[in-house]
């Protein structure tokens, strides 16, 4: 039931605005029922600053992995500040994360693909799962083309890893329309985008990518393109 009313407001909403999606997102789910995921990434700094042209309310959060680099929070500082937003920040489970370092070291994604998804399973999927458990459905910032393991996303699907609908306003835009809309409307973005980093991630998981090369090129650069997700998004995997 879930899945097809997904594919009913999928088919509804396909080919609106952005804009009207989160007003209709905000409409259909109500504030206690949806909260906006946010990377701080360039796609989702336009979310934001959609949210808050068309005062829209919306709860925000977003993952402290704990291995963020310092660029991602001094972004975080600069958007609660330029929107006046409360950004709700979650953490890991302390006992979880000093259980994994202490048994395979702080780097231990570099060292197998399942090192690499258990550390992304408990910095990034279990506080996830701990906050969507609690909505209706949750909006974030994911493009078609942005990579192989996303190109075929709708703008409304239901979410089978967790449980609830995600909503996804930017699916059909392309890098240069966000960027023409970040630059002309002054939207606060992080600076490592300017040093060829187009996706960002945790500090250790994320390179600045060649001229030509896939935008998410840079995350965990060392395995296969089609693993290269954290799992937050999983099925877009198959
Ligand atoms: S991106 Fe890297 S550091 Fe961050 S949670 Fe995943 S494996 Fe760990």
């Amino acid at each position: 039931m879930s899945r097809e009313r997904a594919e009913e407001l999928n088919r509804q909403w396909s080919g609106i605005s952005p804009e009207e999606v989160l007003r209709l997102a905000a409409e259909t789910f109500g504030i206690e029922g949806i909260a906006f995921s946010t990377s701080l990434g360039v796609e989702d700094q336009l979310i934001t600053d959609l949210l808050h042209r068309q005062g829209l309310d919306l709860p925000l959060f977003t993952l402290d992995t704990g291995r963020l680099p310092q660029e991602t929070y001094d972004l975080l500082d600069e958007t609660r500040r330029r929107y006046g937003v409360r950004i709700e920040v979650l953490f890991p489970e302390a006992s979880s994360v000093e259980r994994m370092v202490s048994q395979h070291g702080p780097n231990l994604f570099y060292e197998s693909i399942d090192k690499r998804k258990e550390c992304c399973r408990v910095r990034k999927i279990e506080p996830l799962k701990r906050k969507l458990s609690k909505l209706d459905a949750w909006i974030c910032g994911l493009r078609r083309e942005q990579s192989v393991t996303r190109v075929g996303i709708g703008v409304v699907e239901w979410d089978e890893s967790f449980g609830l609908f995600k909503i996804s306003p930017l699916v059909d835009a392309s890098e240069a329309e966000v960027w023409e809309y970040v630059r002309a409307h002054g939207v606060p973005y992080n600076r490592l985008h300017d040093r060829s980093y187009p996706s960002i991630g945790c500090a250790p998981c994320t390179r600045a990518v060649e001229p030509g090369e896939d935008v998410r090129a840079g995350r965990w650069w060392w395995e296969q393109a089609e693993h290269r997700e954290c799992g937050l998004h999983r099925h877009q995997e198959q």
